[in-house]
Protein backbone atom coordinates (compact mmCIF):
# COMPACT_ATOMS: atom_id res chain seq x y z
CA UNK A 1 0.00 0.00 0.00
CA UNK A 2 1.22 3.63 -0.63
CA UNK A 3 1.57 6.07 2.31
CA UNK A 4 -0.96 9.48 1.88
CA UNK A 5 0.51 12.40 2.66
CA UNK A 6 -2.22 14.63 4.74
CA UNK A 7 -1.74 18.14 4.98
CA UNK A 8 -4.17 18.94 7.47
CA UNK A 9 -5.31 21.20 10.52
CA UNK A 10 -6.92 23.71 8.12
CA UNK A 11 -9.37 23.31 10.06
CA UNK A 12 -8.45 20.19 12.27
CA UNK A 13 -12.63 19.52 12.54
CA UNK A 14 -12.68 18.56 8.67
CA UNK A 15 -8.80 16.86 9.14
CA UNK A 16 -10.12 14.54 11.58
CA UNK A 17 -12.72 13.52 8.73
CA UNK A 18 -10.25 12.49 6.35
CA UNK A 19 -8.43 10.35 8.71
CA UNK A 20 -11.16 8.55 9.27
CA UNK A 21 -12.74 8.48 5.74
CA UNK A 22 -9.16 6.99 4.35
CA UNK A 23 -9.17 4.35 7.12
CA UNK A 24 -13.01 3.39 6.83
CA UNK A 25 -12.48 2.80 3.03
CA UNK A 26 -9.07 0.94 3.43
CA UNK A 27 -11.08 -1.36 5.88
CA UNK A 28 -14.25 -1.86 3.29
CA UNK A 29 -11.70 -2.81 0.93
CA UNK A 30 -9.62 -5.00 2.40
CA UNK A 31 -11.52 -5.88 5.69
CA UNK A 32 -10.14 -7.34 8.95
CA UNK A 33 -6.96 -5.00 10.26
CA UNK A 34 -5.85 -3.11 7.67
CA UNK A 35 -6.11 0.17 7.94
CA UNK A 36 -4.49 3.11 5.51
CA UNK A 37 -0.97 4.00 5.76
CA UNK A 38 -0.43 7.98 5.96
CA UNK A 39 1.34 10.40 7.51
CA UNK A 40 -0.30 14.31 8.43
CA UNK A 41 1.72 17.66 8.60
CA UNK A 42 -1.06 19.72 10.50
CA UNK A 43 -0.81 23.33 10.29
CA UNK A 44 -1.83 25.14 13.70
CA UNK A 45 -4.57 26.72 11.56
CA UNK A 46 -4.27 30.74 12.82
CA UNK A 47 -1.27 31.22 11.16
CA UNK A 48 -2.34 30.38 7.74
CA UNK A 49 -6.00 32.29 8.52
CA UNK A 50 -3.50 35.44 8.90
CA UNK A 51 -2.09 34.29 5.82
CA UNK A 52 -5.15 34.24 3.82
CA UNK A 53 -6.20 37.39 5.38
CA UNK A 54 -3.52 39.74 4.63
CA UNK A 55 -3.18 37.85 1.01
CA UNK A 56 0.21 37.06 1.84
CA UNK A 57 0.24 34.01 -0.69
CA UNK A 58 3.82 33.74 -1.32
CA UNK A 59 4.40 33.10 2.31
CA UNK A 60 1.62 30.55 2.78
CA UNK A 61 3.19 28.92 -0.41
CA UNK A 62 5.93 28.62 1.27
CA UNK A 63 4.44 27.27 3.93
CA UNK A 64 2.88 24.72 2.17
CA UNK A 65 5.86 23.44 0.34
CA UNK A 66 7.39 22.89 3.88
CA UNK A 67 4.62 20.63 5.11
CA UNK A 68 4.57 19.14 1.22
CA UNK A 69 8.58 18.40 1.93
CA UNK A 70 7.70 16.83 5.73
CA UNK A 71 4.98 14.67 4.64
CA UNK A 72 7.60 13.57 1.44
CA UNK A 73 10.14 13.07 4.02
CA UNK A 74 8.14 10.92 6.21
CA UNK A 75 7.66 8.37 3.77
CA UNK A 76 4.48 10.19 1.57
CA UNK A 77 3.92 8.41 -1.90
CA UNK A 78 1.22 11.83 -2.69
CA UNK A 79 0.04 14.44 -1.37
CA UNK A 80 -3.38 15.05 -0.35
CA UNK A 81 -4.45 19.06 0.84
CA UNK A 82 -7.01 18.38 2.95
CA UNK A 83 -8.78 21.80 2.56
CA UNK A 84 -10.45 23.41 -0.82
CA UNK A 85 -9.41 26.66 -0.27
CA UNK A 86 -5.19 26.04 -0.06
CA UNK A 87 -5.71 24.53 -2.93
CA UNK A 88 -4.57 27.93 -4.91
CA UNK A 89 -1.66 27.07 -4.13
CA UNK A 90 -1.53 23.48 -5.11
CA UNK A 91 0.34 24.69 -8.59
CA UNK A 92 3.15 26.22 -6.34
CA UNK A 93 3.40 22.57 -4.24
CA UNK A 94 3.49 20.68 -7.27
CA UNK A 95 6.10 22.40 -8.91
CA UNK A 96 8.30 22.48 -5.72
CA UNK A 97 7.55 18.78 -4.02
CA UNK A 98 8.51 15.81 -6.52
CA UNK A 99 5.72 13.31 -5.84
CA UNK A 100 2.13 13.44 -7.04
CA UNK A 101 -0.66 15.48 -5.42
CA UNK A 102 -4.42 14.60 -5.94
CA UNK A 103 -6.43 17.26 -6.08
CA UNK A 104 -9.60 17.69 -4.27
CA UNK A 105 -11.50 18.84 -7.52
CA UNK A 106 -11.42 15.91 -9.82
CA UNK A 107 -12.65 13.12 -7.72
CA UNK A 108 -15.31 15.94 -6.93
CA UNK A 109 -15.94 16.64 -10.24
CA UNK A 110 -15.82 13.27 -11.88
CA UNK A 111 -18.40 11.68 -9.40
CA UNK A 112 -20.72 14.69 -10.51
CA UNK A 113 -20.21 13.94 -13.76
CA UNK A 114 -20.96 10.36 -13.68
CA UNK A 115 -24.38 11.20 -12.00
CA UNK A 116 -25.28 13.17 -15.11
CA UNK A 117 -24.88 16.80 -13.78
CA UNK A 118 -23.55 19.17 -16.04
CA UNK A 119 -24.85 22.53 -13.79
CA UNK A 120 -23.43 22.43 -10.28
CA UNK A 121 -24.01 25.05 -7.38
CA UNK A 122 -20.75 25.78 -5.64
CA UNK A 123 -20.54 26.19 -1.27
CA UNK A 124 -16.97 27.28 -0.08
CA UNK A 125 -15.18 30.05 1.19
CA UNK A 126 -15.02 33.23 -0.48
CA UNK A 127 -11.85 32.54 -1.89
CA UNK A 128 -13.03 29.49 -3.52
CA UNK A 129 -16.19 30.56 -4.88
CA UNK A 130 -14.47 34.19 -6.13
CA UNK A 131 -11.49 33.74 -7.43
CA UNK A 132 -10.41 31.44 -10.05
CA UNK A 133 -8.30 28.72 -9.23
CA UNK A 134 -10.98 26.84 -8.36
CA UNK A 135 -14.12 27.72 -10.95
CA UNK A 136 -11.73 27.46 -13.85
CA UNK A 137 -10.43 24.00 -12.83
CA UNK A 138 -13.81 22.67 -12.41
CA UNK A 139 -14.97 24.42 -15.80
CA UNK A 140 -12.05 23.72 -18.62
CA UNK A 141 -10.90 20.67 -17.06
CA UNK A 142 -14.09 18.88 -16.69
CA UNK A 143 -16.58 21.14 -18.44
CA UNK A 144 -19.32 21.77 -15.24
CA UNK A 145 -20.82 25.10 -15.11
CA UNK A 146 -20.30 26.37 -11.98
CA UNK A 147 -23.04 28.40 -10.28
CA UNK A 148 -22.24 30.28 -6.68
CA UNK A 149 -24.50 32.30 -4.24
CA UNK A 150 -25.16 35.94 -4.56
CA UNK A 151 -22.82 38.00 -2.70
CA UNK A 152 -24.26 38.42 0.57
CA UNK A 153 -24.99 35.00 0.89
CA UNK A 154 -21.02 33.86 -0.09
CA UNK A 155 -20.05 36.27 2.86
CA UNK A 156 -22.84 34.11 5.02
CA UNK A 157 -21.46 31.05 3.67
CA UNK A 158 -17.62 32.20 4.67
CA UNK A 159 -18.66 33.41 7.95
CA UNK A 160 -19.97 29.72 8.99
CA UNK A 161 -17.13 28.52 8.14
CA UNK A 162 -14.18 30.61 9.60
CA UNK A 163 -16.49 31.62 12.38
CA UNK A 164 -18.17 28.06 13.71
CA UNK A 165 -17.69 25.29 11.79
CA UNK A 166 -14.19 25.80 11.67
CA UNK A 167 -14.48 26.26 15.22
CA UNK A 168 -16.72 23.07 15.83
CA UNK A 169 -20.08 25.09 16.05
CA UNK A 170 -22.43 23.20 14.57
CA UNK A 171 -25.34 25.40 14.60
CA UNK A 172 -29.23 24.93 13.50
CA UNK A 173 -29.93 28.08 12.23
CA UNK A 174 -26.58 27.99 10.21
CA UNK A 175 -28.30 25.10 8.41
CA UNK A 176 -31.74 26.40 7.67
CA UNK A 177 -29.76 29.40 6.26
CA UNK A 178 -27.31 27.31 4.08
CA UNK A 179 -30.51 25.53 2.76
CA UNK A 180 -32.07 28.86 1.68
CA UNK A 181 -28.97 29.60 0.01
CA UNK A 182 -29.04 26.18 -1.74
CA UNK A 183 -32.74 26.42 -2.80
CA UNK A 184 -31.76 29.77 -4.60
CA UNK A 185 -29.13 27.59 -6.49
CA UNK A 186 -31.39 25.22 -7.13
CA UNK A 187 -34.05 27.85 -7.97
CA UNK A 188 -30.98 29.23 -10.96
CA UNK A 189 -31.05 25.57 -12.15
CA UNK A 190 -27.99 23.91 -10.44
CA UNK A 191 -28.77 20.56 -10.66
CA UNK A 192 -26.55 19.13 -7.65
CA UNK A 193 -24.46 21.19 -5.18
CA UNK A 194 -21.04 20.80 -4.14
CA UNK A 195 -19.50 21.16 -0.59
CA UNK A 196 -16.38 22.87 -1.59
CA UNK A 197 -15.19 23.85 1.73
CA UNK A 198 -13.78 20.22 3.62
CA UNK A 199 -16.17 21.83 6.61
CA UNK A 200 -19.31 21.95 5.19
CA UNK A 201 -20.16 18.18 5.53
CA UNK A 202 -20.56 18.54 9.13
CA UNK A 203 -23.00 20.72 8.81
CA UNK A 204 -25.41 19.84 5.64
CA UNK A 205 -26.07 16.03 4.90
CA UNK A 206 -27.88 14.30 1.87
CA UNK A 207 -31.02 14.41 4.03
CA UNK A 208 -30.90 18.27 4.43
CA UNK A 209 -30.58 18.87 0.59
CA UNK A 210 -32.88 18.53 -2.02
CA UNK A 211 -30.33 18.45 -4.89
CA UNK A 212 -27.42 15.89 -4.92
CA UNK A 213 -24.50 16.44 -2.96
CA UNK A 214 -21.36 16.09 -3.21
CA UNK A 215 -19.03 16.19 -0.34
CA UNK A 216 -15.25 17.44 -1.21
CA UNK A 217 -14.32 15.63 1.93
CA UNK A 218 -15.78 12.32 1.50
CA UNK A 219 -14.99 12.09 -2.21
CA UNK A 220 -11.27 13.36 -1.85
CA UNK A 221 -10.78 10.67 0.94
CA UNK A 222 -12.00 8.20 -0.63
CA UNK A 223 -10.26 8.62 -3.73
CA UNK A 224 -7.38 9.33 -1.99
CA UNK A 225 -7.59 6.14 -0.32
CA UNK A 226 -8.32 4.18 -3.83
CA UNK A 227 -5.03 6.00 -5.08
CA UNK A 228 -3.07 4.55 -2.03
CA UNK A 229 -4.33 0.84 -2.39
CA UNK A 230 -4.25 1.08 -6.41
N1 LIG B 1 -11.40 23.84 5.02
C1 LIG B 1 -11.89 24.91 4.25
C2 LIG B 1 -11.82 24.63 2.77
O1 LIG B 1 -11.99 23.50 2.37
C3 LIG B 1 -11.54 26.29 4.66
C4 LIG B 1 -10.30 26.48 5.46
C5 LIG B 1 -9.18 27.08 4.68
O2 LIG B 1 -9.21 28.29 4.47
O3 LIG B 1 -8.30 26.35 4.28
O4 LIG B 1 -11.67 25.52 1.96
Amino acid sequence: MKTIGLIGGMSWESSVEYYRIVNQAVRRRLGGLHSAQCVMFSFDFTEIVALQRKAAWDEAASRMIEAGNAVKKAGADFIVICTNTMHKLAPALEAAVPIPLLHIADPTAREAKARGIRKIGLLATKFTMEEEFYVERLSRLHGLEVLVPESSDRQRVHSIIFDELCQGRVLNESRTRMQAIIQSLADKGAQGIMLGCTELGLLIKDRDCPLPLFDTTVLHAEAAAEMAMA
